[in-house]
């Protein structure tokens, strides 16, 4: 055979395991390994040999080992298992198959030690599974059930019926020499691994392009016989809940997974009210393979799923492969394994891949729940919730207040719709990105959104939601959401409740200890701090404040402030608004206790707090006591070509002065108060869409006498930090000058996207599938943070601004501070840390964690 010349030279086509044996994952796969260390730990493994990744290679290449040889290996006339083993079992493979060297002959010489009948039963299974699984005939001509009362003849004809069906597909009789039989398995599984789908497949679940597949042959243990024979699985713990358990099953004269295909039939393990068990029928033998559950766990340093084989009374262990199991699981079990000592904790944090953390945070689809798909959008917050459709934010509340769960659907959302989407369970947008209105205050909020379902139609007047099949749903109507897949389902579907206490805590608080960046949170009010605290955030790093002017009575104050007709009316107007600020304020430093609060002042377009629909304009002009004629004019005055470009941020400050006056004097006010109680704040004030040194000048001036005067009236010392919003390609180029002024720099990616790409975030989710999918773009930079392009804006900016100010504080707070990607990529520039809304501060943790201890390893 040809030999790679990378491949040491003790590996040989086939390796006997034994103890000593040279096997290793990289070179024969994981259940190789696997079956070493079972060997190593004594356990009774029959004999089994490993097949490298290059004969393996070889084998689909038409290169075969020596068969002889390799049946040499095993006792005269064996019966052999093959069974794939890949680096990693997630990345799939052939099926196992049994039995091979079965033939007339060895039907007969079994008759006399398992029956005639269940000998011929034995070779009918064969040929089936040889014919459809290696000799790949068309299923439907060896699809023979056999019941358990069929009879001898019955058996016999089906048997003979399939030989002659394998013999009229193939021109052939069936193979009745165990090496023809085993070339013809060995060949037919090194090819399936080749295959595009499998390719696809396992390359999905991260597997390199030349992943390799070890085979494994193993001598059956055959699970049939007089005396106690059969064969079943054993775990100790509960795969859905990680709950420590002895759980599987045990079915008599049986192979392979059979007891858990006939679960009705199979024995419980152990003694259990709902049917007979094992440790009923055979202590001894559960008393042996609790012992090997226990002992794979602590050497293996895993939860395993042990098959195992009972031949004559005597035991054998066929295969041990980690359990397959649920997010919630995956994070017990970790934790357990490091509380018991098996397992370092460092390990126990490394195991959980941040993603999965996000799924316990949320309510989730059941995994076994039916359900009926309507339509998809972009999954834009997680988590799945059931309610009643209604097109209108007011609605929402009516039904929220009878207790009534509601799904808002809209077209898109505009900041009136706030109260709504608090109030509903789920919201669903046609329109949107993923750093759309919608989905920025669905993930802030932790309530399930898609946003973008660019494929189905929202008519608001007529009240239906129309899918891409045509099929229309009606308000009232129910439906369910699963913001994490981006997938709307038809009526009430069964969902699973959220799963953060226990385990979940421990792991996260773990995490916390090992992460060297910190992670703050988005938090716009005190109810979102208090969600911040509960996930472990380190501060709050972005507080939107436009955000609590959507609340109750403040937005119509807000309305007044900006229909204002003379400054004394505006004044009269902010006056108002200044104690609700202050309120928050206050509420907001005492929840967060000592840690740094970045307030971030005004920031969105003025006229995106005025209604957009008639309604709502009728109710305003008859809130102000003014004719619906001025309120719409003063709203068309309002109105821009391109808001999102225009009078925003900074601008906003500058030319309206006494909007950031009022903030800034709310944000003193609350730390005089606060002082007076004994609680001393050093708040952080953050100017948005900067784009020259100036602007931050000016503002800070004003921001510095507003210190100055409440500091001499209160005789309260007032300190606090100046900081920029980075949201524009000139303030990066611009940040050395920039810093000057400032003391942090907050990068916001979300504008920085948008307005490095040229490309509006409430309106790229129309086409950002399609973008992707012709790979114009990698990834939706919106949600990805685009490592090239505003990756080098990012170091661009760092380094300026270092060059001017060497020690300010740099941190970014767009959507991406939430995605362990970006957060690889700050903590590499050195960033001090990342916010992000709160219901990602757990998963931020985490990678954060992870991170820390990678580059420690390394
Ligand atoms: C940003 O632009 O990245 C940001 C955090 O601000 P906002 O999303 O409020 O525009
Ligand atoms: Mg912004």
């Amino acid at each position: 055979m040809q030999k790679n010349v990378n491949i040491p030279p003790e590996i040989k086509d086939f390796t006997v395991i034994t103890d000593v044996a040279p096997i290793t994952v990289p070179a024969h796969g994981g259940r190789a390994k696997c079956l070493q260390r079972l060997t190593r730990l004594k356990m009774p493994v029959p004999r089994t040999v490993a097949l490298s990744f290059e004969t393996v290679r070889a084998i689909a290449d038409g290169d075969m080992p020596d068969l002889a040889a390799l049946l040499a290996e095993f006792d005269a006339a064996p019966l052999l298992t093959v069974r794939p083993s890949s680096e990693d079992p997630d990345w799939g493979g052939p099926g196992a198959i049994l039995n091979i060297g079965m033939n007339a002959a060895q039907a007969e010489a079994l008759a006399s030690d398992i029956g005639q009948d269940a000998a011929q039963l034995l070779y009918l299974r064969f040929v089936q599974s040889f014919a459809v699984h290696v000799a790949r005939l068309d299923p439907d001509a060896f699809d023979t059930t056999i019941a358990d009362n069929d009879g001898t003849e019955h058996i016999e004809k089906a048997l003979n019926t399939a030989l002659e069906a394998y013999q009229f597909e193939t021109d052939s009789p069936f193979p009745q020499d165990p090496a023809e039989q085993l070339h013809a398995v060995l060949r037919s599984m090194a090819r399936a691994w080749q295959g595009t789908t499998a390719r696809l497949l396992r390359e999905a679940k991260g597997a390199p392009a030349d992943a390799g597949l070890g085979l494994i042959v193993q001598q059956m243990a055959l699970g049939l016989g007089h005396g106690e024979s059969g064969s079943g699985v054993i775990q100790s713990v509960h795969e859905g809940s990680g709950e420590r358990m002895i759980k599987g099953r045990y079915l008599g004269q049986s192979q392979g997974r059979d007891a858990l295909k006939h679960r009705d039939q199979a024995l419980y393990l152990q003694k259990d009210a709902r049917g007979p068990s094992l440790e009923e029928r055979c202590p001894e033998i559960l008393e042996a393979l609790q012992g090997y559950a226990d002992l794979s766990r602590r050497k293996l340093r895993e939860e395993m799923q042990l098959e195992f084989v009972v031949q004559n009374g005597s035991l054998f262990i066929l295969d041990g492969v980690r359990l397959a199991r649920s997010s919630l699981a995956s994070v017990r079990i970790a934790v357990e394994l490091a509380e018991d000592g098996i397992i370092p904790k460092e390990e126990a944090v490394l195991r959980i891949p941040p993603q999965m953390v996000s799924e316990l945070l949320h309510r989730q689809i059941h995994p076994l729940a039916k359900r009926d798909l309507f339509g998809r959008g972009l999954a834009a917050s997680p988590g799945a919730a059931t309610g009643k459709i209604t097109f209108s934010a007011a609605r929402a509340q009516t039904m929220a207040s009878k207790g009534e769960a509601c799904v808002l659907v809209r077209r898109e959302t505009t900041p009136e719709d706030i109260r709504g989407m608090h109030a509903a369970q789920a919201v669903l947008t046609q329109q949107g990105g993923l750093s759309s209105h919608a989905a920025v205050i669905g993930r802030g909020l932790g309530v399930p959104c898609i946003v973008g379902a660019s494929h189905m139609e929202v008519n608001s007047r007529k009240r239906t939601l129309t899918a891409a099949d045509g099929r229309v749903l009606h308000e009232g109507d129910e439906i369910t959401l699963d913001g994490g897949a981006g997938e709307v389902f038809v009526g009430a579907v069964k969902l699973r409740e959220a799963a953060i206490g226990g385990a979940y805590q421990t792991l996260l608080e773990w995490a916390g200890t090992f992460k060297d960046l910190k992670v703050r949170a988005n938090a716009d009010t005190p109810m979102d701090a208090q969600t911040a605290r509960r996930f472990g955030a380190d501060g709050i790093g972005l507080c939107r404040t436009e955000h609590m002017f959507f609340e109750g009575d403040r937005l119509t104050v807000m309305r007044e402030m900006i229909f204002a007709d003379t400054p004394e009316d505006r004044q009269s107007a902010l006056a108002q608004l200044l104690p609700m600020q202050r309120d928050d304020f206050e509420k907001i430093f005492e929840i967060m206790d000592g840690m740094p609060v970045s307030i971030r002042l005004l920031d969105p377009p003025l006229h995106e707090f005025l209604p957009t629909e008639r309604e709502g304009l009728r109710d305003l002009a008859e809130a102000l006591d003014k004719p619906l004629s001025d309120v719409e004019q003063r709203v068309d005055a309002l109105s821009e070509f391109n808001p999102m470009l225009g009078m925003r941020g900074v601008r906003l400050g500058i030319t309206v002065p006494e909007i950031y006056d009022m903030q800034a004097r709310a944000v003193f006010e609350a730390i005089v108060a606060l002082a007076g109680r004994g609680h001393p704040v050093v708040p952080e004030i953050m100017i948005p869409l900067v784009s020259a040194k100036r602007e931050v000048e000016i503002v800070k001036t004003r921001i510095d006498a507003i210190a100055a005067e409440i500091s001499v009236r209160s005789g309260v010392p007032i300190s606090y930090k100046l900081g920029v919003m980075v949201e524009t390609p000139r303030a990066v180029l611009r940040a050395g000058d920039i810093s000057q002024n400032a003391e942090f720099l907050s990068f916001g990616t979300n504008d920085l996207t948008q307005m490095t790409y040229g490309l509006s975030r409430d309106d790229a989710g129309r086409f950002m599938s399609s973008y992707v999918q012709a790979n114009v773009f990698k990834e939706d930079p919106f949600q990805y943070l685009d490592e090239d392009a505003i990756g080098e804006l990012l170091q661009i900016g760092a380094d300026r601004s270092r060059a001017h100010r060497p020690d300010v504080v740099l941190s970014l707070c767009g959507e991406h501070g939430g995605n362990p990607q970006s957060i690889a990529f700050c903590r590499a520039l050195g960033f001090d840390y990342v916010s992000c809304s709160p219901f990602r501060v757990p998963v931020a943790r985490l990678a954060a964690a992870q991170l820390a201890l990678k580059s420690k390893l390394s």
